[in-house]
């Protein structure tokens, strides 16, 4: 921990912030501090510095015009990069994920630099693909099914380096087969809703990441029901 609160970057939310993608932030903030361990929210705007002493780095998903901006912004501002060559956790939502690659190409063609911080590539596909996703863990990274909504064109291509952070059941996620990216400490996934409070096991295991150690159980029945009915509008029962 930088200071004695762990301290969760939330990262150009004016820009990066599509359906409530700040609320991943909140929760990861909640979940700590019921649990007695102090954290707080950073905020970090457009047209700031980008420290690189935050504990845990929330990107959220933005369209092609605003992430386009995001990645200039932080590529002229590379705090989150050294944060991450230090084995910060940073979690990166849809425009997240296409930004941390090595490049994405947008809907008009056009291809940008992205940060580095996993080896992947993006593209825009042919169509958008919209509506609820249900994926199972890969590789045993977390209990229970992945669930949340996307809104996006971009289809994502793994390289060596990133592993999958779930294969899709329903929807589309990277590419129809798999969803997310797992690298080092680097979390990225399509999905919003927005993701943690719809997965609070993934919350929970950045938190172990963050702090070192695994959180004590939480469990919400508000939550339970949350994912329960998602679960079944998306035909899959949890
Ligand atoms: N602009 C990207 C796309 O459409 C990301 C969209 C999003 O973050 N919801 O692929």
């Amino acid at each position: 921990m930088s200071t004695n609160k762990v301290q969760i970057a939330l990262v150009l939310p004016d820009l990066l912030g599509t359906y409530g993608d700040f609320g991943n932030a909140v929760v990861l903030e909640k979940r700590m501090t019921w649990r007695g361990i102090p954290a707080e929210i950073v905020n970090i705007r457009f047209g700031e510095p980008v420290p690189n002493s935050c504990d845990i780095y929330v990107v959220g998903g933005g369209e092609d015009t605003a992430q386009t901006l995001a990645v200039r912004h932080l590529r002229d501002h590379p705090g989150m990069q050294h944060a991450a060559a230090r084995g910060a956790v940073i979690l990166g939502v849809c425009a997240g994920i296409q930004i941390f690659g090595e490049s994405f190409t947008r809907a008009d063609q056009v291809t940008h630099p992205g940060l580095g911080l996993i080896d992947s590539t993006s593209h825009a596909g042919g169509s958008r693909a919209i509506g609820e996703v249900i994926a199972t863990a890969a590789g045993g990274l977390f209990e229970g099914l992945l669930t949340g909504f996307e809104n996006h064109q971009g289809r994502t291509v793994l390289g060596p380096s990133a592993r999958p952070l779930a294969h899709v059941k329903v929807g589309t996620g990277n590419d129809g087969s798999v969803e997310g990216a797992v690298q080092g400490r680097i979390l990225c996934t399509y999905l919003h809703g927005p993701v943690l409070p719809r997965n609070p096991q993934i919350a929970d295991l950045l938190i172990e990441w963050a702090t070192g150690t695994k959180p004590a159980p939480l469990d919400l029945p508000a939550v339970t029901r949350l994912r329960t009915e998602r679960a079944k509008s998306a035909g899959v029962p949890l």
